[in-house]
């Protein structure tokens, strides 16, 4: 067994209060092992994406709040380094590399759990809102929940699939399309989104992206996307979406921008049985859709929240054999307000990840 010399301290990102900005603090406390409760895990992590959910959290935008004072963060990778004392039955040891993933934990004995749906289970422990995430150099995490990482497959480019891969792979597993279906992914040059766009190529789907800007555009097109739409430029949303599609509209639409707008034509540029996955959490928001034509058109309204374990190792899986790539940026932990600015700004194409060996 591997022995690790675990610091008393750490660096870490902290938020005290919503819209306090975020500190980076030098001697935050460390948890021994001696303190980690049977099932908890000590991970000594490389990395983490940084998500626009962590913004969401700090900004205390949401209609459920964070716990606080808050450590965000929860596209970590590290290694195992300490595990409670009388866990059984660890999935993982020490000296494993593994994921941290927004669902942090999970009872796995509800109804929720026990039919997959994990991550709406009443004791589900959130990284980074309800529990200290990963913008932090070690975290208390989780045996059964963590995300094995297969050797070979480098730890900055897997971090982004923890949440961002994981939550588009199981919102298109579960859009009901096929092979040679229009996909429309509003918020595609974002972290989520453009993760989406080579996810649903990978499922043979045909895309057409909307975002903004040329960074996002060529990335988009550059992943497979067949049509990129402005939405800041295009007069017609609706209307080019029907004519790249044949007239039709798209059969499906994965929404992954943070600001409502990104909802408001989806209804009207899906062909009748069309569905609506709805991922993207503006806080305040409510879709506005035409009960008439949501009928008549057969259009099925969907939400999709994160993955269980099953959608994680299966997002990672397709991106460590190469067929998914996270675009992304490494910057340092004392970084992150800036990447929370450009965030809002709108500025960022594709993900930040945050190196602790920075
Ligand atoms: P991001 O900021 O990286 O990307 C959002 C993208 O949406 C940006 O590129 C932006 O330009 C674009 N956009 C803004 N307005 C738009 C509009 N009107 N039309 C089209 N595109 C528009 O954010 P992200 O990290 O990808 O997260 C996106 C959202 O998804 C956030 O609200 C986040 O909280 C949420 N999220 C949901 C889940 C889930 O489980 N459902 C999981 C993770 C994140
Ligand atoms: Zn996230």
């Amino acid at each position: 067994m591997p022995e690790y010399n675990i610091p008393k301290t750490q660096r870490a990102a902290i938020v005290e209060k919503e819209g306090s900005g975020v500190t980076v603090k030098n001697n935050h406390p460390v948890k021994s092992q001696d303190q980690l409760a049977p099932g908890e895990c000590l991970v000594k992590l490389e990395c983490s994406g940084a998500c626009h959910t962590d913004l969401h959290a700090a900004t205390g935008d949401w209609p459920l709040k964070a716990s606080l004072p808050l450590i965000g963060g929860h596209e970590g990778v590290g290694v195992v380094v300490a595990i409670g004392k009388d866990t059984v039955r660890s999935p993982v040891k020490l000296g494993d590399r593994v994921g941290i993933k927004w669902l942090a934990d999970s009872c796995l004995n509800c109804e929720h759990c026990r039919k997959g749906r994990e991550q709406n289970c009443p004791e589900a422990k959130l990284s980074g809102f309800t529990v200290d995430g990963t913008f932090q150099e070690y975290v208390v995490s989780y045996v059964n929940h963590v995300t094995p990482i297969p050797d070979g497959f480098p730890s900055d480019a897997a971090a982004s699939i923890l949440c961002a891969g994981v939550t588009v792979y199981r919102a298109i597993k579960y859009s009901e399309t096929q092979i040679g279906d229009w996909m429309v992914i509003p918020g595609a040059g974002g972290g989520l989104g453009h993760l989406a766009v080579q996810y649903a190529r990978v499922r043979g789907l045909r895309v057409i992206a909307i975002d903004a800007g040329e960074a996002k555009r060529d990335l988009c097109l550059q992943l497979g996307a067949e049509k990129f739409v402005d939405f800041k430029e295009s007069k017609d949303i609706v209307g080019e979406i029907k004519k790249a599609t044949g007239g039709e509209g798209a059969h499906a639409a994965v929404v992954t921008s943070a600001a409502s707008g990104g909802y408001t034509q989806a209804i009207d540029y899906l062909r009748p049985g069309g569905v609506l996955m709805a991922v993207g959490l503006p806080g305040e928001a409510t879709l506005n859709a035409s009960i008439f034509f949501t009928v008549f058109k057969s259009i099925k309204i969907l939400g999709s929240y994160v993955g269980n374990r099953q959608d994680s190792m299966e997002a990672i899986d397709i991106a460590a054999r190469g067929n998914v790539t996270v675009h992304f940026e490494t910057k340092p932990l004392s970084a992150l307000k800036d990447v929370y600015d450009g965030m809002a700004a709108g500025n960022i194409a594709g993900r930040i990840v945050l190196d602790y060996s920075k």
